[in-house]
């Protein structure tokens, strides 16, 4: 057996979220509409019916360039590529070619088995161009949307820098946080909004020269991608091991069956007789026009991980997590705020966040945007708990009523009964009942059973319904076992 290592270079398209689509005035919030509805002459391609430029979808794609470290080109220009499919009824797509609007750049991504391992995977380009009319297969006869057909859509490239299946879905997932950041599309993969087609070859482990390479498709989910590039890594070291060779084909995978299957013999660049677009100038992007696109970005997830570490002393894993999606960035920098005032930190945020919260988020299927749990509403429950005054316990269904309620934390608490008896009285009285109740039990442990304390401190939980606070409890049932 020899020793490949595999090598991955990925072509990925978003859908930009404009008002307009790219080249017409048609309404690009097409997601659920009836089909056909949201056309004119330009994006149903009618002889004559002329393009304009979206001036947004190009900021938006400098907006993801500059994201992504690359250079922005003082010149960009359209170009046909032409070829024939029912979804294109131009017979051509408006893309870049030759001079893209973004070029040279990168993206780094942290290898999930070594979180502490990072990757520098370069970007080739960033380029804008229209997507194509969704067919919709039916039986023995296809149907044709047009509301798709020339929504603005950028395609990135990247180097094939990537070396496993896992660092592939990792970079989609920090591309996906970058682009939901920017506000610059959904990059939902489930609804189409990102789709990616890796290329993957193998060599020998050492080798610097590429491989011939497969184009793989129909990737509709971060685990699809990670799956199909494990079988085609796997099916690829079989072919080689058994003195076959690599065709350079496009291989569709199979969901269904966990399988690659040849679709097609891949195009080359000559089949789609590029030429510059003539009824679309040149973009010409001033440095004072980038500049301004520049000044304007949001704080990166990178950027705002390293913030979270060096602020918040918090650990790189944990904030990790609460920057990969910027609304819970957002939401715990507020609960963070909130719970200043009321003495608690931010490490304590992050616990209840990603512990607790996510948790009922998952449970429920909800964001943590909706408003269900505001931040001062969470600040106010996890003060609760620090304050002795409910237990962690009680603390995890307060949550779930305010999730389902609305209501607001210590309202629950009183109307449940949930305060936490920290009352030594209170407390002492119970611990006696269930001192006499049991003087086999005492016998035991005054005869050095330790262990037996914790019973009695089940014992007082149960007689409380788990509202005795666990440590003067313990402290209590201590000195008197001990006479
Ligand atoms: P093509 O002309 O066939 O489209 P490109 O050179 O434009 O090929 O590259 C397309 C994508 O494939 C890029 O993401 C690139 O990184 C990747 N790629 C190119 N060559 C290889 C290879 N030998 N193995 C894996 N990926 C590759
Ligand atoms: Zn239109
Ligand atoms: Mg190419």
């Amino acid at each position: 057996m020899l020793e490949y290592e595999a090598v991955i270079g990925m072509e990925i398209h978003a859908q930009l979220l404009t008002r307009s689509k790219m080249f017409c005035g048609c309404d690009a919030a097409v997601f659920g509409a009836e089909p056909n509805t949201h056309t004119c002459p330009v994006c149903l391609g009618m002889p004559g019916a002329l393009p304009t430029t979206n001036r947004r979808a190009v900021e938006q794609t400098i907006m993801v360039g500059l994201a992504l470290n690359c250079q922005i080109a003082e010149t960009a220009v359209f170009a046909r590529k032409s070829y024939f499919y029912p979804d294109l009824p131009k017979g051509y797509q408006i893309s870049m070619y030759d001079r893209p609007l973004c070029q040279h750049g990168w993206i780094e991504v942290d290898d999930a088995g070594q979180p502490e391992e990072i990757s520098r995977i370069r970007i080739r380009r960033v380029h804008l161009e229209e997507e194509t009319a969704k067919s919709i297969h039916a039986g023995d006869h296809s149907l044709l949307d047009f509301n798709r057909a020339g929504l603005p859509l950028i395609e990135i490239v990247t180097e094939p820098d990537i070396r496993t299946a896992e660092e592939a879905r990792q970079l989609l997932i920090k591309l996906r946080a970058i682009l939901r950041t920017l506000r610059v599309s959904t990059a939902d993969m489930e609804k189409g909004a990102m789709r990616c087609e890796p290329n993957v070859s193998l060599r020998l482990a050492g080798s610097s020269e590429l491989g011939t390479k497969v184009e793989v498709k129909n990737l509709n989910s971060f685990r699809a991608v990670k799956l199909a590039l494990d079988y085609e890594i796997a099916r690829q070291a079989r072919l080689l091991d058994s003195g076959g060779t690599v065709r350079q084909v496009t291989m569709g995978w199979d969901e269904r069956r966990g399988q690659t299957a040849e679709q097609r013999a891949k195009e080359t660049s000559d089949d789609y007789r590029y030429f510059p677009e003539p009824d679309l100038p040149p973009l010409r992007i001033s440095e004072e026009w980038a500049g301004e696109i520049r000044d304007g970005l949001a704080e990166l997830p990178d950027a705002r991980r390293e913030r979270f570490i060096a602020d918040y002393h918090l650990s790189r894993r944990e904030a990790n997590t609460l920057t990969g999606d910027r609304e819970v960035a957002d939401y715990f920098e507020a609960v963070v705020a909130a719970g200043r005032e009321v003495g608690l930190g931010p490490r304590t945020a992050c616990i209840w966040i990603t512990g607790e919260l996510f948790r009922l988020l998952r449970a429920e299927g909800g964001d943590i945007d909706e408003g269900r749990i505001t931040p001062q509403g969470l600040a106010e429950l996890m003060a609760l708990v620090e304050q002795g005054a409910i237990t962690a316990n009680s603390a995890k269904a307060v949550l779930a009523e305010m999730y389902a309620t609305r209501r607001a934390a210590p309202e629950i608490v009183k109307d449940r009964g949930l305060r936490q008896i920290s009352d030594r009285d209170a407390l002492a009285a119970v611990i006696d009942e269930i001192v006499n109740a049991n003087p086999e039990q005492v016998a035991h442990y005054r005869a050095g059973k330790a262990t037996l304390l914790q019973w009695f401190v089940g014992q007082v939980m149960r007689a409380t319904r788990g509202k005795a606070n666990p440590q003067v409890a313990t402290a209590l049932l201590e000195e008197a076992l001990a006479e």
